[in-house]
């Protein structure tokens, strides 16, 4: 294994690598939005980790010889493991891929976790490559810290930042959350433009989204909280493009901002149509033909890989299917939809013709490819179903 570092920055020559992803599924609390699979019991650890190191040695011919540029430890909560049984995984994950060419390796964590002890340990896993830290700070304001049930605090979410920095972790995300009806759209300038004083490099964005079944939903649902209100979160999406652009932040996708240089490399392996292998309860898997994902439950996981049975379900991509999908993520890069490629180009005039129906301030056509403006991008899941394809 080669850890070849300080290059994360030229994305375009990575178009040919793959990428693991390990989802660890511990959460210290349950934030009331959240829709991920995760646990707050942290029973089980042990086998848990011992079930991924399992599945790493179940899974060695599933990339099919590419190269792993990338790992993501998400979740969930990573660091609610120790550095070491992080450590297990990653070397069990080198030994099966011995020809690794390690770029980036993320973990993510929390503020409230991320005390001085803990941020010992993971500077400890730099021998094992980790490099980048990635912070789900949502806010740095109380108020919205609570609506969200987060398990930090405001004064934490500053100081957990402070810390890693001083640490010498400088390769940082952190994800802040817009449209939470405890915060003004001058509050949400505010909180952006704290981002940006600490140095951050990268900012991954997200609108406040009510999904079913979460204790939002219900919480809305019997009057407990304001509801979301959409048209301030279109609001504040615009206000963060305006920051952020301001500010010499790339906006390389709908949601992720960076500095030139931070790029995150795995999640634009995903949205260019890259191979990656999920690890661990709930994770997703893609080979280019099909996708598959595990059983989103602990004890069946582990259960299952004990007996020596890889727990997941399948689905083969359709040709149109395929297309769908790369519409669907490239309209929402900087790349835009490249209508030569080989996903699509068999469907060049359906788009096209598609095209011609929709609004068109929303987008800009130079050539083959199509990108969204910035007020197509308020409506970006729209326009790709717009120009989604029929099977041939
Ligand atoms: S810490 Fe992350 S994964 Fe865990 S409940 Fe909160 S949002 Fe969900």
């Amino acid at each position: 294994m080669d850890l070849d570092f300080g290059i994360g920055n030229k994305i375009l020559d990575f178009w040919s690598m793959a990428g693991i992803y390990i989802h660890i599924p511990f959460c210290r609390q349950a934030c009331h939005y959240c829709n991920f699979y995760f646990t707050t019991s942290p029973a089980r650890r042990d086998e848990l980790v011992a079930a991924i190191i399992r599945e790493v040695e179940f899974t060695g011919g599933y990339l099919d010889g590419e190269t792993i540029e990338t790992i993501y430890f998400g979740g969930g909560t990573p660091t609610m493991l120790a550095a070491g049984q992080l450590g297990q995984i990653l070397e069990a994950i080198y030994k099966a891929y011995p020809d690794a060419r390690l770029r980036e390796l993320t973990i993510e964590a929390n503020p409230d976790d991320l005390t001085a002890d803990k941020i010992a340990e993971l500077n400890e896993l730099r021998t094992l490559g980790l490099d980048r830290l990635s912070i789900g700070v949502q806010s740095f304001r109380e108020a919205d810290l609570i609506y969200m049930n987060r398990a930090h605090n405001a004064p934490e979410a500053l100081s957990a930042i402070e810390r890693v920095q001083a640490a010498g972790f400088q390769n940082l995300t952190i994800d802040l959350i817009y449209g939470t009806p405890t915060m003004s759209d001058e509050a949400w300038r505010d909180n952006i433009r704290q981002a940006i004083a600490l140095g951050i490099p990268h900012i991954s964005s997200y609108a406040l989204t009510v999904e079913p079944k979460t204790y939002l939903d219900k919480n809305i649902r019997t009057g407990r909280v304001v509801p979301v209100d959409e048209i301030q979160s279109s609001r504040q999406f615009d206000i963060l493009m305006e920051e952020m652009s301001a500010n010499g932040y790339d906006q390389y996708e709908i949601s992720n901002f960076a500095l030139p240089g931070h790029h995150a490399i795995h999640n634009t392996n995903y949205w260019r149509g890259k191979k990656y292998l999920g690890l661990g309860p709930s994770a997703h898997s893609y080979d280019g033909t099909s996708r598959r994902w595990n059983v989103a439950n602990n004890n069946t996981y582990i259960k299952s890989i004990s007996e020596g049975k890889l727990p997941y379900e399948v689905e083969y991509l359709t040709t149109a299917q395929r297309a769908n999908e790369y519409i669907m993520t490239s309209l929402r890069t900087m790349w835009g939809c490249d209508l030569s490629r080989p996903e699509v180009s068999a469907f060049r005039a359906e788009i096209v013709g598609s095209l011609q129906d929709t609004d068109a301030s929303f987008y800009i056509m130079e050539g083959n490819i199509v990108r969204l403006t910035q007020a197509g991008r308020h409506y970006a899941d729209r326009m790709a179903s717009d120009l989604f394809v029929d099977e041939p």
